[in-house]
């Protein structure tokens, strides 16, 4: 049932990892979502479970286009997310982040609508300052191959504040750091993603560099939760807000606690550490706590065995097909 608060919200890159679960959420709010997507990385079978809902309706649509119609509220999630699929066609990516900021933004402008942008760690770059705080402007190169996701998710937000001073749009920016769980594409080349898939192939994890680099992972209830806050926060509060988990793991940690999880008799092999790699990342929080009262709830190890269960469940359901296609997409970049 639609309720009387109920609102028209576009959600673009709905069909992606995140996206799929906003639109979730929306709809079980009473909301009217309609998902934008070019499907680059994200799958319908992210969002069929959707197709019957009298209030869901699917788009498929390249931002880096125009696009005119009515809605009340805009998401911007669309992007690939994962290095492997950014770096895939960088142009595109860089593309995605500008063209297609500037086309909803436009579209915010005309229709007057709140637009929240799907923002990124990666704006700091390989950090200096030790957890990240919002008010810290990065350690970015602009030439290296993760630029054109972090100086493109840097101009997206440039972008935001602009029309924001310029124009008076009410825009809303998070920083969202590392987030996993179901549905996270298993081609996509992420670590959480990589390493379930290889211990439950008993294959070796595939750890770059030396493994002492840290990451803190968010469970993705957790971070959808955060983006609703902050769309639903007063107009004062433009952000920048960092949205993540602050437990901080190396990598290493990461994949000793997988295959103890999945209780695999995979072994660690170490692979060349990627170009401009991040050595450290925790988001420091208070900004999120003190305005929108929000603080993660999924400790790693439950948020890890419902991913687990759900790689887990999809091998099974559909052998030996499905593993076979995991096995091939895993080989291809991208979907
Ligand atoms: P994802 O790749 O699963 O989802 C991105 C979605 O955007 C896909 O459905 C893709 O098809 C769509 N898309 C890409 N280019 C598009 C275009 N030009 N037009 C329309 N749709 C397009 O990634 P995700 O993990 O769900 O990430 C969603 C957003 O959150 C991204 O903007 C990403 O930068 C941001 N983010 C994610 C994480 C994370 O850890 N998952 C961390 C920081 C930021
Ligand atoms: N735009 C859009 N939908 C709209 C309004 C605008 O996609 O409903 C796009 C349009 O292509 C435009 C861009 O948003 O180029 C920026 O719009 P803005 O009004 O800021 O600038 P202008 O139209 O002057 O270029
Ligand atoms: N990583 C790894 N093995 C993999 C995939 C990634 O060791 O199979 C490392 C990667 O080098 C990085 C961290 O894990 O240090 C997180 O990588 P991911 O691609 O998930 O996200 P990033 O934070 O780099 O965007």
């Amino acid at each position: 049932m639609k309720n009387l608060s109920s609102k028209r919200i576009l959600v673009a890159g709905g069909a992606g990892f995140l996206g799929s679960y906003l639109c979730e959420r929306l709809l079980e709010q009473g909301h009217e979502v309609l998902c934008v997507d070019n499907f680059y990385t994200g799958r319908k079978e992210n969002i069929l479970h959707l197709m019957n809902h009298p209030y869901f309706e699917v788009k498929r649509h390249d931002i880096c286009f125009p696009l005119y119609i009515e809605t009340d509220e805009i998401y911007n999630l669309a992007c690939p997310a994962s290095p492997l699929h950014y770096q895939f066609d960088p142009v595109q990516t860089t593309k995605t982040s500008v063209h297609g900021s500037i086309n909803l933004l436009g579209l915010a402008k005309r229709v007057k609508a709140k637009i929240l942008q799907a923002s990124t760690s990666e704006v700091y770059g390989d950090p200096r300052v030790h957890p990240q705080v919002e008010t810290y402007w990065g350690n970015v190169n602009p030439i290296g191959q993760r630029a054109c996701y972090d100086e493109g998710k840097r101009c997206a937000e440039t972008l935001f504040f602009d029309y924001h001073r310029q124009y008076h749009l009410n825009i809303k920016v998070a920083r969202i750091f590392n987030t996993y769980g179901p549905r996270m594409h298993p081609n996509d080349g992420r670590v959480v993603s990589n390493f379930i898939i290889q211990a439950l192939q008993n294959k070796n994890m595939t750890v770059y560099g030396d493994g002492s680099q840290t990451r803190s992972f968010c469970y993705v209830d957790d971070l959808i939760s955060g983006l609703i806050l902050l769309m639903e926060s007063g107009n004062e509060e433009t952000g920048p807000i960092n949205l993540g988990n602050p437990h901080e793991f190396t990598i290493l940690e990461l994949a000793e606690e997988v295959i103890r999880l999945t209780g695999s008799k995979s072994k660690v092999e170490f692979k060349p550490l990627p170009q401009d790699d991040p050595a450290l990342r925790r988001p420091d929080i208070q900004k999120a706590n003190k305005i929108l009262g929000w603080r993660p709830k999924v400790e790693l190890k439950e948020g890890l065995m419902k991913t687990i269960e759900y790689y887990k469940s999809n091998f099974r359901k559909n052998l030996p097909r499905q593993k076979n296609s995991i096995v091939r997409e895993t080989e291809k970049i991208p979907a």
